[in-house]
């Protein structure tokens, strides 16, 4: 938890797998209980909370009790899949395959324009020796997102789906923005352009590009990407055809927390309708080097808040990850507290964030072991949240490479 100590943060923990009634129990029998106390009731109960009550807790819960109701919330679900002593990870490769966009995001700070120094795609080679590092490094999974290259045809698309497939990858691949930039320069309809992408070896699909789902703020940081549906679309189409997703917001810029609110309830109608989320992701707008490099940056106090009151919203979703990259480890375990059961990826290279301004690196070796301070016991899975067997003596073939190489190598091969 954090609090002001003396113009510093001192950080400490809220309570943990308590009972919540037992945490709750005194203020739940006060005669007049507070607002907080009756959403609090509420929640202990199994009922879903409202828009309403959901800005209520965003702007005016106590930060003590609210980490303590999204930490309930988390547990139960973790009890209910059985793995309660558990926080997960996964070794993944971000690929940014091209940086060429014509889509002029004002908050990025990755893409280039078709002619410009620096623009790149990477060919097939390129893609093969980075697909075969993440082998060598233990990884499972390719997470693939590129800027909306107007040159790219569709063959480019199959034969890098397909090398991944053929290495034994799980293909993570192309934001819904991504998805609605080709159907237009491909003149195909999104089911048809999905069918093809499946077909090719598409299997999950990231959440990025989300933002905040509220055509006001899109107008404003991403005029061109479309309004809150060009996101959801894609979405309900992929989820339509068994193709499950992720879903994030990025926030902290221009939005209200009316509007952080609208987005959960965007994403919880979804899911509703669906069942294809898999995890939830929020994490801060990072102002390094783009066009809204004028907005300061929120910190980990909004990001922790934020996280809480997802957790508690989102009651249909079974995950919620923490946002180390842009938040640090730190910030990350604690939010292990705050309604996250997962650390995210392993990110063996990671471009859009990074150049964003977010610096924050942690090897396999540190990642385990900050699950393993906040009292859990740390394991490798998979794109749907599967456990997986890990390698007799992981944590000691770990600890050597970080003792041999230092923290500079991420992951190692084991
Ligand atoms: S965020 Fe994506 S779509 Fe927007 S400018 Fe950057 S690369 Fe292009």
């Amino acid at each position: 938890m954090l609090q002001p100590a003396g113009g510093r943060v001192a950080i400490s923990l809220p309570l943990g797998a308590l009972d919540a009634a037992v945490i709750f129990a005194p203020m739940i029998a006060k005669a007049v209980p507070s607002e907080f106390e009756r959403i609090a009731a509420r929640v202990l109960d199994g009922a879903r909370i409202t828009f309403d009550e959901g800005v209520w807790l965003i702007k005016h819960a106590p930060v003590h009790e609210l980490a303590a109701l999204a930490h309930t919330v988390r547990e139960r679900k973790m009890a209910a899949a059985g793995r309660s002593e558990l926080v997960t990870y996964v070794i993944s490769r971000n690929i940014n395959y091209t940086n060429v966009c014509i889509t002029d995001c004002d908050f990025c700070s990755f893409y280039r324009h078709p002619l410009e120094d620096g623009a790149y795609s990477l060919n097939l080679d390129e893609l093969r020796q980075k697909a075969q590092e993440t082998l060598d490094l233990g990884g499972t999974e390719i997470l693939l997102q590129g800027g909306h290259n107007p040159k790219l045809p569709l063959k480019y698309y199959q034969d890098m789906l397909g090398l991944f497939e053929q290495m034994g990858l799980h293909n993570h691949a192309f934001s819904p923005s991504e998805i609605q930039h080709f159907a237009k320069f491909w003149r195909m309809s999104l089911p048809d352009v999905l069918v093809e992408l499946k077909h090719a070896g598409l299997k999950s699909i990231p959440g990025g590009g989300a933002e905040i789902l509220v055509d006001r703020v899109r107008e404003i940081i991403c005029p061109k990407k479309g309004g809150a549906d060009a996101w959801l679309e894609p979405m309900r189409e992929a989820h339509k055809l068994g193709i499950r997703s992720s879903a994030t917001m990025m926030f902290g810029h221009v939005e209200t927390l009316e509007e952080r609110i609208q987005h959960l309830e965007r994403l919880r109608a979804l899911q509703d309708e669906t069942g294809g989320f898999t995890a939830f992701i929020c994490w801060t707008f990072q102002n390094a080097d783009n066009d809204m490099s004028h907005i300061e940056m929120t910190g980990a106090h909004d990001y922790l808040r934020t996280q809480a009151v997802a957790r508690i919203y989102l009651d249909n979703f079974e995950n919620c990850q923490a946002s180390w990259v842009t938040q640090g480890g730190q910030v990350g375990q604690v939010s292990l507290r705050y309604g996250c059961n997962d650390m995210g990826s392993l990110m063996i290279e990671e471009n859009v964030v990074r150049l964003a301004g977010a610096a924050f690196r942690m090897t396999e070796y540190e990642i385990r072991r900050l699950i393993r301070d906040a009292g859990y016991q740390p394991n490798r899975r998979n794109f749907y949240y599967d456990v997986l067997k890990e390698p007799a003596g992981l944590d000691e073939t770990l600890e050597a490479a970080v003792n041999q190489h230092g923290k500079q190598r991420v992951a190692i091969e084991a």
